[in-house]
């Protein structure tokens, strides 16, 4: 394996960048361009060798120019990201000096990576199972909390470490039905296979909890949730309308649309839920019952409440509509304090803004300074004329971490969410077919089929498990989940 090398923290000028070395030269190349500070603590007698071990040096980085000032930090392999030798420099921040710094490492051998390259190897030396490298690509890729959380799961493991389990599983399965071949040519003709079946239904079990697993996991279940909040008359109601509108004649436009429509209005019991897209991205909104004065509430009020409440525990973030007409400093401020107590962010909308007659009791800066929010966490809006929902979705995209710097929004986020879908029913496909498998493998052995052919099929359980962790998965697929992740990583 050549020595490559790649700018691994965010393109443009910071305080600091971080140039990544991995490969069987990347000592030998560093150590020609790199001087110790002699007082580093790992810094041995000769200010320009790397200590055999890890170590992490202050020095100079002679780019053929100057000298840079910088770290090192030396991860000999295998105990590296890669496995292999990697060394971290951290130089100063300044693109043109990062560029020379390459410049002087190409020159002297390495390579400069490939997109994804440094997880690739990762994976090729047995360091991350596919399943936590596409949580790396996830995590690098995710748009919102709801992506960032499903990734995060891939990422420790959660999947692999399951699919790792039930493959020694069904291994063991397989093994013991070979070993009790030699007994089913005994005079008896007959194996007693009543403890392969309680293996193989415990096996089935396990199965059916990965599944479900990844199925909480996947990250089109995991929307960010935007739940409305606010009295009786806020226009709630109207500004949910409003927001969902485009998704709404998407869903008429279509039967799958339709469905999936029902399907989330029905999953919020006594709330109204829809979709509302900020920025290509699409955030669930829920129209939950409002805050109500709560000595005149009777039982179904009450229990209403009680849902909202809930809902908005449950919620990414707090949307609460304020009407000209309620901007009374007492019911804006305890309004305020029970929504906050949810530990949700809020962001407080002032709705009919388009009803001049009522302008002056709906003075927003002196509402807004009754919230106790800061100014930035409200907006002035009309569900009516459409005035504000703009400034809204920028407020809300911002809290929910939509908005990503000097990057198409839209293309990257839904580019790495078809990935993300495409990869998560692979894994649920091998799953089920492991699945299958092995309950095809139970009924055989309770039929008393030649223990052979059921080594056989669980041989297919195994190779389904594989896929999922990678053993057997197809090189041209591999390349297209490496080529998601950015250079560096
Ligand atoms: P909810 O009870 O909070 O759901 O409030 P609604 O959405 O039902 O709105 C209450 C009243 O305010 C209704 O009569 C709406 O037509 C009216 N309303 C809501 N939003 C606007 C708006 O932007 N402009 C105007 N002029 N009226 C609005």
């Amino acid at each position: 394996m050549d020595t490559i090398v790649a700018v691994s923290s965010p393109p443009g000028p910071g305080a600091r960048a971080v140039v990544r070395l991995s490969g069987r030269s990347a000592k030998a190349i560093v150590e020609q361009v790199w001087t110790s500070v002699p007082e580093s603590p790992d810094c041995g007698t000769d200010a320009s060798s790397i200590p055999d071990r890890r170590a992490v040096l202050a020095g100079h980085f002679d780019d053929g120019v100057g000298l840079l000032p910088g770290y090192l930090f030396w991860m000999p392999g295998p105990a590296s990201y890669t496995r292999e030798d990697v060394i971290e420099l951290h130089l100063p921040g300044s693109p043109p000096l990062v560029d020379a710094a390459l410049a002087q490492l190409f020159l002297l051998g390495a390579r400069l990576a490939e997109p994804g390259e440094f997880t690739r190897r990762a994976f090729l030396n047995g360091r991350l199972d596919l399943t936590r490298a596409e949580g790396v690509l996830g995590l690098i890729e995710a748009s919102d909390l709801a992506a960032q959380r499903s990734a995060s799961k891939l990422l420790v493991g959660g999947l692999g470490r399951r699919i790792s389990a039930l493959r020694e599983g069904v291994e063991n399965l397989r093994a013991l039905a070979e070993a009790s071949l030699d007994f089913d040519t005994a005079e008896t003709g007959h194996v007693d296979t009543t403890q392969l079946q309680a293996l193989a239904a415990d096996l089935e079990v396990a199965l059916g909890e990965a599944l479900l697993w990844e199925e909480r996991r996947e990250p089109s279940k995991g929307r960010p949730r935007v739940v409305l909040a606010g009295r009786p008359n806020a226009g709630k109601s109207s500004l949910f309308n409003r927001l969902t509108m485009e998704t709404r004649a998407e869903a008429k436009a279509s039967e799958l649309g339709r469905a999936l429509v029902s399907d989330l209005a029905g999953s919020t019991r006594d709330g109204v839920s829809g979709i509302w897209r900020i920025f290509g991205v699409d955030v669930e909104l829920m129209d939950a019952p409002g805050i109500e004065v709560v000595s005149e509430s009777a039982d179904a009020s009450a229990k209403a409440q009680e849902l909202a409440r809930g809902e908005r525990s449950g919620a990414d973030l707090i949307l609460w509509a304020v009407a000209p007409e309620s901007v009374v400093e007492v019911q804006l401020q305890s309004d305020a304090q029970q929504l906050l107590e949810t530990g949700n962010p809020v962001i407080c909308a002032f709705t009919k803004s388009d009803q001049t007659s009522l302008q002056e009791g709906a003075d927003s800066a002196g509402g807004i300074s009754m919230t106790g929010l800061p100014p930035g966490d409200c907006v002035t809006l009309s569900s009516k004329t459409g005035a504000g929902i703009s400034s809204l979705e920028d407020a809300v995209g911002e809290k929910l971490g939509l908005r990503r710097a000097g990057r198409d929004p839209g293309a990257t986020v839904v580019a790495a969410a078809a990935l993300g879908r495409e990869l998560s029913a692979r894994h649920k496909t091998a799953i089920q077919g492991a699945l299958r498998a092995l309950d095809e493998a139970r009924g055989a052995l309770v039929a008393q089929i030649p223990l052979d052919l059921i080594a056989e099929t669980l041989r297919e359980a195994t190779d389904e498990l594989d896929s999922v962790t990678g053993e057997t998965t197809p090189e041209d697929l591999l390349d297209r989940i490496f080529a998601g992740f950015c250079l560096g990583k």
